[in-house]
Order: structure tokens, then C-alpha cells, then sequence
């Protein structure tokens, strides 16, 4: 059986703590590698070598640091199918949708190449007589990111790109689940140029966690993944001294306005409730009808289109629908909140749970979801459930819509449709939501814009990617500057203002 370790200093390792976890293959249950599991001394020799290997990098000239980025853009277009290939095995995502995720990240490595402009300072010309002051972005020094399992590629990527092409050295700890690809990338950055040491992919779990939280030389942590996980590593992170940024959980409501063209709406609910199983922070879990004559046909739309979902592994071509959940704990929570759901009484308007598949028994697929009539009391509605299982709550006015978005504790991302201007405007406008779509369901901003939710989707006051990130990961320095032209003045006690 393949054993998966770390990257260090620019090359793989074995890992030395003696403890493992098993990568799984989602669709067919089996056990396809072992990872080895960093123990706290492991992660703090990676994080001292890193420091060291800073040092350079951080006064390599950021044109030089760009051009970085701009091979690594050439090396991933290069190996895209063999990436999303080993990405597809070990998260169960179809071949298109992995590609999707490789290619998301690639935009953000896109986005870094333009890092010379982007870590540009201000300087304003004779801020008093013959004073000049400047202001610079400096890189941290070492800064680390913890990933989800849910987009292997690009979340490592938003996370490397601008940390690295900004003059940090980086610690990753990707997802247990499947390392595989932020392995492979952390070859490609070698390839393309990046000096030993200053990236390392560390593998772990909680351990190697709590010792990235508790190292004095890690100066930032951007971590991606549940909030019960992004609360405890904002408060650890940040007690600690850090700067830190935490994305969490989601439960993103769509809302349909008896006005939207209702065909549009039941197609984007379709791809945005179910495509890669639902396992997506930005999937549209609850469906918010405005009106029961709406409601009505929304269902009567919604219905056909999910019945004739197609699941399978992606071996089994680019027609497949959505594949396995990550896991068979996965797919047993799913299971158990929509029987939750049903016991709650909510009406279970397609109904999966009897979802097999011929020749995958062992793999943790999960047939789609329908549910109608939930309210806002029940577990199905207050939980992620992270699986194919859409919600529909009736609302009977677009306030009481408004409202529920509104009250919910989640706010990663949203989305109306209507054909209304006005009604459109207004909801962007009043939303508490970090990311809003128009007649857009998955409304994920690019990599020149930011990403990032609001309430218990995102702790800490800077987005992923765009501008945000290069601030995440630079610090700012004034310098005041006078240089006297012979004539020495004495000294000043008094706090000088610049006339
Ligand atoms: P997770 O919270 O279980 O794991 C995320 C990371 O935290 C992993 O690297 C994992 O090893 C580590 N971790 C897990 N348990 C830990 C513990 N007890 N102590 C310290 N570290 C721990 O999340 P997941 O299941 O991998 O990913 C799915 C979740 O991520 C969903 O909730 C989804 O909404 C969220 N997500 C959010 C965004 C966003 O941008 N808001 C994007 C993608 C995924």
C-alpha cells in the first residue's frame, strides 16, 4: 500500500510519529493510502527550517517571486488532467468538477503574478520641509494555512499563492482526507522554481494542528473547514499573538421571487444543491419559495430534474452528476439528519435513503434529497448537513424570505432570483451575507476579488484571496525620512507636526 508523508525542504519524507490515517477511495470504500500523521516536534523542525529559508526568499526581488507563480500557472495547465485525476480518487468529485477546483486556484496563482504591483507602497513627496514618508508591505516571516477536504487544490492554492509571492515562507496541513494533490503541487512549485524550504506540506491531524497554533515563529494562520474548527483555532491562534483568519460552515438560502423565471431557478437549484454532493461551502442548501403558488411550481419543477440526477463514480464519464461523499461517517450523518428531517416533519419530497449502486455497494454514495414544508425549528434546517439534500422553507412574503436568511447564524453566501431590479438591489443592499448572487446561485467571487463569509461563516477581519490576501500576509511599515541639507537643527521634545 502507498504511504503519503510530508514535503520538506523540497523534497518527500516519511513520517516519523508512528501514527497514521487511512485515505480512503470514496466509491469503492477502500483504503487506497496510508498517511503518516506529524507529531508536534516534526511540524516545528519543518517550521525552523522554513524560518531560515525565509530569509532569502523574502529578499528576492518580487518580480523574481512572480515569475515564480508565472511557471507554476504553465506547470499546472500542464499536469491539469493528471492532478484532477488523483483528486477525483481520493474526494469522489466527477473529473469535470476536479478540474473546476484545479482550475479556481489556478486563477488565484494567475492573480499573483501580478504580486510587484500588488505589495507596491505609498509615499507622499515632502510631508514637511524636506521630509519624505513611505509606506512598504513586508512579508510575516513564516505563515501557515489548514485546509478542508472539500476543494483539495484550490483552497491550498488561495492560501499558497499570495502568502508565497508576497516573500513568506508557508506551512500547509492539508486535509487528511486527501493530500494527495497538495503534495503534488508542492512538486510543481519546486519545479517551477521556488527554493527548498520555503514551502512545506505537513500532514496531520489535531496534533500537528495544535502545534502550528502554539509555534512562536508562525506569524499568521489561514484556516478553512467547520466553525466548531475555525472558532477553537481563531481563539487558540489568536491568544497566542497570530493573525489569524477562519472560514467556517455555511447554510446558504436561495430566494425565488414569484417573478423568476422559475425554469432558470429549478436548473440553477439543481447544480447548486447536488453538484459534487452537496460537499460545497458555497452549495445552495435551502430553497426559499416567495408564495405557495411559487413554491408549488418550483417543486413541480425541481422533482424531475433530481430524479433524473445521475450518480456515480467519475471513472464512469463526464455525464455523471455528483459522486460519493468523503467519507462513510459522512454519509451516515447525512442519512440520520434526513431521517431526523422526516421524524421533525418535514415532507420528504424525493427520497434517497434507499440510493444503491450497482457494483459500488461499499462506496458512500448518497442518493439526492428533496424536502418540503421545513421550518426553521428543525434540525435539517439549523444544521450543514454538507450532502445532497436540499430544503425548501415557505415564505409568504419577501421580508419573511429576507428575514430567515437574515436570522440564520451562517452567512457564506446567498442568492435571489427575480426579474425585478428594485427587489434585487434592496436584498444585496440589506443582506447580512458575505457573498450575494443575482440570479447567480454559487456566487464565488475571482481571484482579483475577495472571498470570504459573514457571522459564524468567518472569523477575522480580512477575505481569502484578491487584494485582501496580499494585506493577510504583509505587515506595514512607515518610514519618515528627512535628509538635512548641512544645517544641523537640535534636537525636537515636542511631538512635531509636519508645517
Ligand atoms: P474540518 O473542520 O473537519 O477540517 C478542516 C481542517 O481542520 C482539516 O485540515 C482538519 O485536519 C483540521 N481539523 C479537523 N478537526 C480538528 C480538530 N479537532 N482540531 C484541530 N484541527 C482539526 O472540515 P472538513 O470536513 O475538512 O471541510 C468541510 C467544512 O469546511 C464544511 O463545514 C464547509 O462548509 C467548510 N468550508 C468552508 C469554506 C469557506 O470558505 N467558508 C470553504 C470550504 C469548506
Amino acid at each position: 500500500m502507498e504511504e503519503l508523508g510530508h514535503w520538506i525542504n523540497g523534497k518527500r519524507v516519511k513520517g516519523t510519529s508512528g501514527r497514521f490515517s487511512d485515505v480512503m477511495n470514496p466509491a469503492t470504500g477502500e483504503v487506497q493510502a496510508r498517511l503518516a500523521l506529524a507529531s508536534k516536534a516534526e511540524l516545528d523542525a519543518a517550521v525552523e527550517a522554513a524560518a531560515a529559508a525565509q530569509i532569502a526568499w523574502g529578499a528576492t526581488n518580487p518580480q523574481r517571486r512572480a515569475r515564480v507563480m508565472m511557471a507554476m500557472v504553465g506547470l499546472i495547465n500542464r499536469d491539469m488532467d493528471k492532478l484532477a485525476e488523483v483528486l477525483s480518487r481520493e474526494h469522489g468529485k466527477t473529473f469535470p468538477d476536479a478540474k473546476g477546483d484545479i482550475q479556481r486556484g489556478l486563477e488565484v496563482i494567475e492573480y499573483c503574478i501580478g504580486a510587484p504591483q500588488l505589495l507596491k507602497g505609498e509615499f507622499t513627496d515632502s510631508a514637511g520641509p524636506g521630509i519624505d514618508m513611505y509606506s512598504m508591505r513586508q512579508p510575516l516571516g513564516v505563515a501557515a494555512g489548514i485546509t478542508p477536504f472539500n476543494f483539495p487544490a484550490m483552497i491550498p492554492l488561495w492560501k499558497m499563492g499570495p502568502a508565497l509571492s508576497a516573500g513568506n515562507a508557508f506551512i500547509l496541513k492539508p486535509s487528511e482526507r486527501d493530500p494527495s494533490v497538495p503534495l503534488m503541487l508542492a512538486e510543481l512549485f519546486k519545479e517551477a522554481g521556488l527554493p527548498d524550504g520555503v514551502l512545506q506540506v505537513i500532514n496531520g491531524d489535531k496534533e500537528s494542528v495544535d502545534a502550528i497554533l502554539d509555534n512562536p515563529v508562525i506569524q499568521a494562520v489561514g484556516f478553512v473547514g467547520s466553525t466548531p474548527i475555525a472558532e477553537y483555532i481563531y481563539g487558540r491562534g489568536c491568544s497566542n499573538g497570530k493573525r489569524v483568519q477562519c472560514f467556517g460552515g455555511a447554510k446558504n438560502h436561495m430566494i425565488i421571487m414569484p417573478d423568476a423565471d422559475l425554469d432558470q431557478a429549478a436548473d440553477a437549484l439543481v447544480g447548486a444543491g447536488y453538484g459534487a454532493a452537496g460537499e460545497r461551502c458555497m452549495a445552495i442548501s435551502v430553497a426559499v419559495p416567495v408564495g405557495d403558488a411559487t413554491a408549488d411550481a418550483l417543486i413541480e419543477r425541481l422533482i424531475p430534474r433530481i430524479e433524473k440526477l445521475k450518480v456515480g463514480p467519475y471513472t464512469a464519464g463526464n455525464d455523471v452528476d455528483y459522486g460519493p461523499v468523503v467519507t462513510k461517517a459522512a454519509k451516515e450523518n447525512i442519512l440520520r439528519l434526513v431521517n431526523r428531517g422526516v421524524e421533525q416533519g418535514a415532507k420528504l419530497v424525493v427520497d434517497g435513503r434507499n440510493f444503491s449502486l450497482q457494483g459500488y455497494e461499499n462506496g458512500f454514495f448518497v442518493g439526492a434529497h428533496l424536502f418540503d414544508h421545513v421550518t426553521k425549528d428543525m434540525d435539517i434546517y439549523k444544521t450543514e448537513i454538507f450532502g445532497p439534500v436540499l430544503s425548501t422553507v415557505r415564505a409568504q412574503s419577501y421580508e419573511e424570505a429576507l428575514g430567515l436568511a437574515m436570522d440564520h447564524e451562517y452567512g457564506n453566501g446567498t442568492a435571489i432570483f427575480t426579474r425585478d431590479g428594485d427587489t434585487a438591489r434592496d436584498f444585496a443592499s440589506r443582506i447580512n451575507i458575505g457573498m450575494v448572487g443575482i440570479n447567480v446561485p454559487i456566487p464565488v467571487p475571482l481571484a482579483y476579488h475577495t472571498f470570504g463569509g459573514w457571522k459564524k461563516s468567518g472569523f477575522g477581519d480580512l477575505n481569502q484571496h484578491g487584494p485582501d490576501a496580499f494585506r493577510f500576509y504583509t505587515r506595514t511599515k512607515t518610514v519618515t525620512s528627512r535628509w538635512p541639507s548641512g544645517i544641523k537643527e537640535g534636537s525636537a521634545f515636542n511631538f512635531k507636526a509636519m508645517d
